[in-house]
């Protein structure tokens, strides 16, 4: 059967849809979100609604941000979703999630996502983590592996240490490519990230975390000093009480907040 068929609208490719089609594993991702109405609930990239319509079955009200204009105007014209919907047409990566901030009011933001925009959509959200209860993404398995991953083991990384520094984050569920239609070449996962009310290791330049980090991972393979040499003398990591002969992949984010800040204050002298 066509995706065409099957869905009543084809499957676009560019706009990354994938649609969850398994009501067993809808159930259970539904269960995680627990949508209330004591939360902005959010929801980006609606789709074809399945995960919009068991959501928005028990709240009042839920906001979408949704990037197809086709898909959009179906929500418009859905028989029950209609009322409830606030429809935002646009790039979720765009978007200005401020203006959803209600009065005594934390979000809770869901989607399961175009897999070639979820790294940069989350680090785009966590512009806004003061304002967010938890998050939950469907994902390709093997980011989720990344975003959870533990010092020492082959998928700890730059997007390990980034999304550790803002939220917790724990997985939720494998989900194989047949619970979609079409099918994604990869295998998918669900991760619930819940950001940090106060950092456990504040960071006071953020934009130098990253580059540090995105320095200290370029070749994995090297040692710390050899990676951050330019940034980094061996009194410095004598000082942090940091071993420079490890490897990027042995040092851990309070560590590597550490380096950071150390970096901040030689700067600002
Ligand atoms: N939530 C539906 C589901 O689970 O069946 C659809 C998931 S599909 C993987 C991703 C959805 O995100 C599509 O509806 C797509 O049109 C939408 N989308 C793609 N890029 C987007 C963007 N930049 N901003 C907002 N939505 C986007």
């Amino acid at each position: 059967m066509s995706n065409k068929v099957h869905l009543g609208h084809t499957a676009r490719k560019r706009f990354g849809q994938n649609f969850l089609t398994d009501s067993n594993v809808i159930n259970r991702i539904v269960g995680a979100i627990a949508p209330d109405n004591d939360h902005v609930m959010v929801e980006i990239g609606p789709g074809l609604a399945a995960l919009t319509e068991p959501v928005a079955e028990s709240i009042d009200k839920l906001t979408v941000v949704e990037l197809d204009k086709d898909l959009v105007e179906r929500l418009k014209t859905h028989p029950f979703l209609k009322d409830k919907l606030e429809i935002h047409q646009g790039d979720a990566l765009k978007f200005d999630f401020n203006q959803l901030v209600e009065e005594g009011k934390q979000m809770k933001v869901f989607g399961n996502l175009p897999y070639n925009i979820s790294t940069p959509l989350m680090f785009h959200l966590f512009e806004f983590a003061e304002h967010i209860e938890n998050m939950h993404f469907m994902l390709q398995k093997e980011v989720v592996l990344r975003l959870s991953a533990s010092p020492g083991t082959k998928a700890y990384g730059r997007l390990t240490v980034m999304a550790q520094y803002f939220c917790q984050v724990m997985p939720v569920l494998e989900v194989p490519p047949g619970c979609f239609t079409p099918p994604p070449k990869v295998d998918s996962a669900v991760v619930r990230l819940v950001p940090y009310k106060n950092k456990p290791w504040p960071c006071k330049d953020v934009d130098l975390l990253r580059h540090l980090c995105t320095t200290a991972f370029n070749m994995r393979r090297k040692t710390l000093r050899n990676n951050l040499k330019q940034m980094l003398s061996d009194e410095d990591f004598a000082s942090l009480n940091i071993d420079a002969t490890k490897r990027p992949e042995q040092i851990t984010v309070e560590q590597y907040v550490a380096m950071a800040n150390l970096v901040i204050d030689k700067r600002n002298g």
